[in-house]
């Protein structure tokens, strides 16, 4: 068992290293999707506003034109009025026609300044997410070139590990040993093995039974941790 604890301690020191490079290489892509995603519910903000000031500036270009319209039946009516001469009862009736469209304007053009101020609000809010989002897609290039950096380099070294774990140990060890090996290695994600300090295994420190001491003493089986199921070897 010696030559397999050997050859185990060898494959595991990789296989740390490789978990990590492992950890790194899906934790960059989602860090991007991450961030993508909030730039995108920014951009999602500032859509939906815009599409509100679109319609508010709509609005008020309605009302204008709707304003001009009244006021030229206005002076119309006005005219009207002017030329009816003499006789009362027309002139009161253009008066009054002209009354209610002067009424039907200042309501149109208050509700047109109550826009107008709705409006300008809007878009000075449009205007500050835009350039925050126009500061954040700037920081996101920046992480995106550093994570590509990264991402590479990660790779690379995921490549060299591989190939040295390809090398390295794996045929000193039978073939039940390495099965039992990789299954902890995947379940405690990258550390399949655990040190022992006297009889307290330092990976959750929990003492080993007596019975393990013995077997561990012998050398013939590979023991592991009563409670995290690593398989312990002497302190190196
Ligand atoms: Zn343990």
């Amino acid at each position: 068992m010696h030559d397999t604890v050997k050859a185990l301690k060898g494959l595991q020191a990789i296989d740390r290293d490789l978990y990590a490079v492992q950890r790194e290489l899906k934790r960059l892509p989602a860090e991007l999707q991450a961030r993508e995603g909030s730039l995108r519910a920014q951009q999602g903000e500032i859509d939906s506003r815009r599409a509100v000031l679109h319609e508010l500036q709509k609005r008020i270009r309605e009302i204008e034109d709707h304003t001009t319209l009244q006021r030229q039946r206005q002076r119309k009516v006005e005219a009207e009025a002017m030329k009816s001469r003499g006789d009362v009862a027309m002139i009161a009736a253009f008066q009054h026609q002209a009354q209610s469209l002067k009424r039907e304007i200042a309501e149109e053009e208050d509700e047109g300044i109550l826009l107008v101020g709705q409006a300008e609000e809007q878009e000075e809010v449009v205007v500050a997410l835009e350039e925050r989002l126009t500061g954040e897609k700037t920081t996101f290039a920046e992480l995106h070139k550093n994570i590509t950096v990264e991402l590479k380099d990660a790779k690379v070294r995921e490549a060299a590990l591989l190939e040295r774990r390809q090398g390295c140990c794996a045929t000193d060890v039978d073939a039940a040993s390495l099965r039992l090996y990789e299954r902890l290695l995947e379940a405690r994600e990258g550390d399949a093995l655990a040190e022992l300090d006297g009889r307290v295994c330092q990976s959750c420190f929990m003492e080993l039974r007596p019975n393990q001491l013995v077997l561990l003493a012998q050398g013939r089986d590979l023991v592991q941790c009563p409670n995290c199921d690593r398989i312990v070897v002497p302190r190196s």
